[in-house]
C-alpha cells in the first residue's frame, strides 16, 4: 500500500509524454487553492516540458484565479491561465498534488475526457483516478515525483526548474522539519541547490514575507485559540477559527490563513491542532495536524476530505463551533 509507482507505471508515463507531438496541447492541472507543492511541482514540470520542445503547455487550477502572493514570482508562472482558458480538448493532461477528483472541481471532467492522463501525487488517500498513476505516499512532496519523471524524460535540472521544485519541497516538508524529511529529500535538495538557486532568498520570499495586515490578523486569530487538554483521548487539541469578516477587517485574501496552522500546531500541550477557516457563509476549510499520536487523515477522509496521517483537511459546514464539535467527536471515535 505504501509502495511507489511501478516500473510499468513510470514507463507508461514516459510513453504518454513521448507520444505527444511538439505542437500538441498539453494541460497541467493542480488542486484548488494551490499551495507551494501544487504550484511548484506543476510549474517546474511545465518548464521541463518546454525544455523538451513542447510549445503548447498551459497550467491551471480550479476556481478563483488567485495565486498566493509568495508564489507569484515563481519561474514558469507565465504558464498559468485561469480555469476558463485551459485547453478544452488537450492531447495530454498531467495532474499535480491532487488526491481525489473533488479537489479538481469542474476540471475533473477534463481529466476523465482526455485519453492520455498522468497523475503525479504523494497522498496515501489518493483515490486512483486518471489514466497513469504516479502516486508515491513515501514522497515528501509531489515535486519528488515530478523530479522522478523529469529525469526519466532526460530533462536536466536548471535553476528555474529547480526553484519551482525546491519551493514545493520546502513547503511540504515545513522547511525540512517534518517526519518525511529523509536522506533522499536532502539529496534532492542538494541537487536542486547545485543548480545555483539561493535557498535563503527563496525562503525569505516564501515564508518570511507577509503584509502587516496579515501579521495583525494572525495575532488576532491566535489570540482566540482554545486548548482542550482532555480532547483526543487526553492527547490534547488546540483549535481556532477565522471568518471572512476577520479577513475583510484586515484587508487580507483567504490564502494568508493557510500559514496559521504552523503557530497553532506548535502548542506543546496538544497533539492535535485545528484551524477552521471560513470560505463562505456556513462553509469552512478545516486544517488538521497531529504530532504523531493521531491519524488525522482518517478524520478528514470520514468527512469527505483527505491528506496525510499527520496533515489533513476537509470542508466543514454550519457554525465554526459545530465543525470543532464534529472533529472532537471523530477524534474520540478514531482513538477508541
Ligand atoms: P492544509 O491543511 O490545507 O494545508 O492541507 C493539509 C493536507 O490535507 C494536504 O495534503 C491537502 O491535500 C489535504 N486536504 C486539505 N483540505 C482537503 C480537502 N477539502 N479535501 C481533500 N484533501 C484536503
Ligand atoms: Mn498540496
Ligand atoms: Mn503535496
Amino acid at each position: 500500500m505504501t509502495l511507489g509507482p511501478s516500473a510499468g507505471q513510470w514507463a507508461a508515463a514516459v510513453a504518454a509524454v513521448r507520444s505527444t507531438g511538439p505542437d500538441d496541447e498539453i494541460q497541467l492541472i493542480c488542486h484548488v487553492n494551490p499551495d507551494g507543492d501544487a504550484l511548484g511541482s506543476m510549474l517546474g514540470f511545465g518548464l521541463g516540458l518546454r525544455r523538451l520542445g513542447y510549445t503548447r503547455v498551459r497550467a491551471t487550477f480550479p476556481g478563483d484565479f488567485v495565486v498566493p502572493g509568495p508564489y507569484r514570482d515563481l519561474p514558469g508562472v507565465d504558464l498559468l491561465v485561469p480555469e476558463p482558458d485551459a485547453f478544452a480538448a488537450p492531447r495530454l493532461v498531467l495532474v499535480f498534488d491532487v488526491a481525489s477528483e473533488s479537489r479538481l472541481g469542474a476540471l475533473a471532467a477534463r481529466v476523465a475526457d482526455t485519453p492520455a492522463s498522468v497523475v503525479l501525487d504523494h497522498h496515501a488517500s489518493n483515490t486512483g483516478f486518471g489514466g497513469v498513476q504516479l502516486v508515491d505516499p513515501r514522497a515528501a512532496a509531489t515535486s519528488v515525483v515530478a523530479d522522478g519523471l523529469l529525469s526519466r524524460l532526460g530533462v536536466p535540472l536548471d535553476a528555474e526548474i529547480a526553484e519551482c521544485l525546491y519551493v514545493a519541497l520546502a513547503t511540504d516538508t515545513g522547511s525540512f522539519k517534518f517526519d518525511m524529511t529523509t536522506v533522499s529529500v536532502h539529496e534532492l535538495a542538494a541537487r536542486l541547490i547545485a543548480t545555483g538557486i539561493r535557498p535563503g532568498e527563496i525562503s525569505r520570499r516564501i515564508f518570511d514575507s507577509k503584509p502587516f495586515g496579515a501579521m495583525k490578523l494572525t495575532g488576532e486569530v491566535i489570540g482566540r485559540a482554545v486548548l482542550e487538554p482532555d480532547a483526543a483521548g487526553g492527547r490534547g487539541m488546540v483549535w481556532t477559527y477565522a471568518t471572512l469578516a476577520d479577513l475583510a477587517r484586515h484587508g487580507q485574501p483567504p490564502y494568508v490563513l493557510d500559514a496559521l496552522i504552523d503557530p497553532v500546531r506548535s502548542v506543546a500541550e496538544a497533539d492535535v491542532s485545528v484551524v477552521v477557516k471560513q470560505v463562505a457563509p456556513g462553509e469552512w476549510s478545516v486544517s488538521l495536524r497531529s504530532k504523531g499520536a493521531v491519524d488525522v487523515s482518517g478524520v478528514a477522509v470520514s468527512q469527505g476530505g483527505g491528506g496525510h496521517r499527520l496533515a489533513a483537511g476537509f470542508t466543514g459546514y454550519g457554525e465554526a463551533a459545530e465543525v470543532v464539535d464534529t472533529v472532537r467527536l471523530l477524534l474520540d471515535e478514531h482513538l477508541n
